[in-house]
């Protein structure tokens, strides 16, 4: 997803003598994060962009897979033996994850990784067919137990893994958002990599976020006019390496260990970024039939699909405008 915010940045800055743009982008979370926000001063308005920097490192620090000493890590090393203490944050959105497991019918599932561990995307390294045999037995969200009398986590067997990289970003930049808001913010928009969430409009008018061309780099699919939402788009262009023809990426099909191949992209607007998130990962697994359906079910979220042919499917109440009845 690309958003275009050069434009906004250039259009606005000369009408108004006082109030202005601020922003930054920074590497975190394995990803770009990007914060813009309208201010009509300087010195505050920066204090509240590095606010927003400083609680995704913080909610990073809890949740990162990457990260020896995150109490995500601790959760993984010790779940199997006994009932680990998640803290209420981190326990909150494991419930939210597995709530969205049942919902999508365990399209989305934060034990992937029991399998997705042994992806490697930068060093090109995949799990062989005897691992992902072994490891399957382990993707299931009903092997994770989360006691909301203890606030504790624990794992029926051996060798369960969670990861929270499908739901944690939209988490991230809805705290993001909160954060800017409780400040009398009212126009901003905070991205991480396919995560953006949007506070008030552009100042006058919609956002214009676009949808990138999942296989033409830097070529924008669609742009949707946006106010207040948040918009998640989960492609397999974001991480993946090519082998024999194959692409192999980041979002993992639960049923079978290996990359969901129906789709190449999958766009999901709606009112929380947390949901956004989980249901772009989702509906990228569940692909166009079934992934539409679903969204049909929920009147909040709207979505987009791109299909291994480039052609693209919209929800009922994002029909594209020529598709529109006059
Ligand atoms: P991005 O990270 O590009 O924003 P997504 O929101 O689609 O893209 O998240 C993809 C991430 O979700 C993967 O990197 C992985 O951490 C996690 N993931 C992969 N497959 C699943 C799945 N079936 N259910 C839940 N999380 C998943
Ligand atoms: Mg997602």
């Amino acid at each position: 997803m690309i958003l275009t915010l050069t434009m906004v940045v250039i259009s606005l800055f000369s009408s108004h003598a006082h109030a202005e743009w601020i922003g930054d982008s920074r590497p975190m979370m394995g990803t770009e994060v990007t914060v813009y926000l309208w201010h009509d001063d300087v010195t505050e308005g920066n204090e509240a962009v590095e606010a927003v920097f400083a609680e995704v490192v913080r909610i990073d620090d809890l949740m990162s897979t990457y990260r020896e000493d995150s109490l995500m890590s601790q959760i993984n090393r010790d779940a199997a033996n006994g009932p680990v203490a998640a803290g209420d944050e981190l326990f909150n959105l494991i419930v939210r994850s597995l709530d969205m497991s049942v919902l999508t019918l365990g399209a989305f599932d934060i034990t992937y990784d029991s399998v997705g561990q042994h992806y490697d995307f930068r060093e090109g390294r995949r799990p062989d067919a005897a691992t992902i045999e072994e490891e399957l037995e382990s993707i299931d969200y009903r092997l994770v137990t989360a006691d909301r009398a203890t606030r504790t986590i624990e794992f029926a067997r051996e060798g369960v893994r969670i990861n929270l990289g499908g739901i944690a970003k939209g988490y991230a930049v809805e705290q993001g958002v909160d954060i800017l808001r409780a400040k009398g913010i009212q126009h901003a928009i905070v991205t991480a990599g396919g995560d953006s969430r949007l506070l008030g409009d552009r100042h006058g008018k919609p956002w214009m976020v676009g949808v990138r061309d999942p296989r033409k780099d830097g070529e924008i699919a669609v742009r949707i006019p946006l106010e207040n939402d948040a918009i998640s788009t989960s492609g397999d262009y974001e991480r993946f390496f090519d082998e024999d023809g194959i692409r192999y990426h980041h979002i993992i099909e639960p049923d079978t260990g290996t990359p969901a191949g129906e789709v190449h992209s999958a766009t999901i607007v709606g009112p929380d970024a947390v949901i956004t998130d989980a249901l772009s990962t989702s509906v990228f697994v569940m692909g166009v039939d079934q992934g539409l359906r679903l969204i049909a079910t929920l009147p909040d979220y709207e979505g987009i699909v791109i299909d291994a042919s480039g052609r693209m499917y919209y929800s009922d109440g994002l029909q594209p405008p020529a598709q529109t009845d006059p």
